[in-house]
């Protein structure tokens, strides 16, 4: 793993930073979501206020908070400007995302299906070297903004990696490559994983330029969690706060058993939230459950200070970090 050096940035919402001065960040969350297909879905996802994203950010900020990364991509209800303008109002740093989510998120005629690889990589291209687009959840964006996306998103499901899904790996991977940000994938209850990795690392990409989400929704298989970390990627433990998967005392000693295996560079941590989970849209248990509830779990259950800031300061300034090719 990399120190981070003095040349290291982050690309935010308001532009770059420092990669030392993003500070306590959560590396997976979603801030706004406003696509009427997704909402369908599931209600859950609607993330329309933004005087209660903000709120939410304003909490999140008041426990310690400094940067999160807003994992909603292009063409999925992502909203560049509402990030922008609440990253500005309440001083958390935003890292936005392009790229794409998986395939349910998407109606049967929507873009995102027949685009081919090299228009998609040349989106992807654009929305982080020029400007995100604010439009794109129905036809093709063509409203660009000058509000830089600084990671590229990238999602398979239960069918694994289908031609469909490889065309779309393929444009972010290579997108990646050519601008040196990194790739935070989503996994279906973790399973995929190593086949999404492999393929990133195929297509060129470092394994310390790769982020792999929600590996920590099943907690079974910890020599799964062991053989992911052993191929040197990120792993976005996100299932935090949610006991519909299992309790938080029994993450935070799955985090344990992980730093004691020796993969405490590895971990970044994130409550993947929703409205649901938003305290100011009447959700539970809000975004300052990490600091608030936690991080003194992991404290109880023998998890050292130096891991938990490594998890939550220096593995994200890291990890989001503009790789030089
Ligand atoms: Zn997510």
């Amino acid at each position: 793993m990399g120190q981070i050096t003095d040349s290291a940035w982050i690309q935010t919402v308001r532009g770059l930073i420092p990669a030392q001065d993003l500070g306590f960040c959560h590396a997976h969350e979603h801030l706004f979501t406003s696509h009427d297909h997704a909402a369908r879905i599931d209600p859950a996802l609607l993330l329309d206020s933004y005087e209660c994203t903000l709120a939410e950010l304003e909490l999140f900020k008041r426990a310690g908070g400094r940067g999160v990364v807003d994992a909603q991509p292009v063409g999925c209800g992502r909203r560049a400007d509402l990030l922008q303008r609440a990253s500005e109002a309440s001083g958390v740093h935003v890292i936005a995302s392009t790229g794409f989510h998986k395939l349910i998120y998407y109606p049967g005629d929507h873009w995102l299906h027949t685009a081919s690889e090299e228009v998609l990589c040349e989106l992807f291209l654009t929305e982080l070297t020029e400007g995100m687009f604010l439009d794109g959840d129905h036809a093709f964006p063509r409203q660009k903004s000058s509000i830089r996306a600084g990671v590229i998103k990238a999602a398979s499901d239960s069918a694994g990696i289908t031609p469909e899904y490889l065309r779309l790996f393929t444009a972010a991977g290579l997108a990646a490559k050519q601008t040196g940000v990194s790739v935070l994938t989503h996994t279906e209850k973790g399973a995929g994983a190593l086949e999404q990795v492999e393929l990133l690392l195929d297509l060129g990409l470092a394994p310390e330029s790769i982020i792999v989400s929600h590996l920590d929704r099943g907690l079974d298989d910890f020599s799964y969690h062991v053989t992911v970390a052993q191929t040197g990627v990120y792993l976005q433990y996100d299932t935090i706060g949610r006991p519909k998967y299992h309790s938080d005392r029994e993450e935070a000693e799955h985090i344990l058993r992980m730093v004691e295996a020796g993969f405490a560079a590895q971990i970044l941590l994130g409550l993947d939230s929703t409205r649901a989970r938003m305290r100011s849209y009447g959700g539970d248990p809000g975004m300052d459950h990490i600091v608030v509830s936690f991080i003194p779990l992991l404290r109880q259950v023998g998890v050292g200070i130096r891991d938990i800031e490594q998890f939550t300061v220096g593995n994200p300034a890291r990890a989001l970090s503009i790789k030089k090719a």
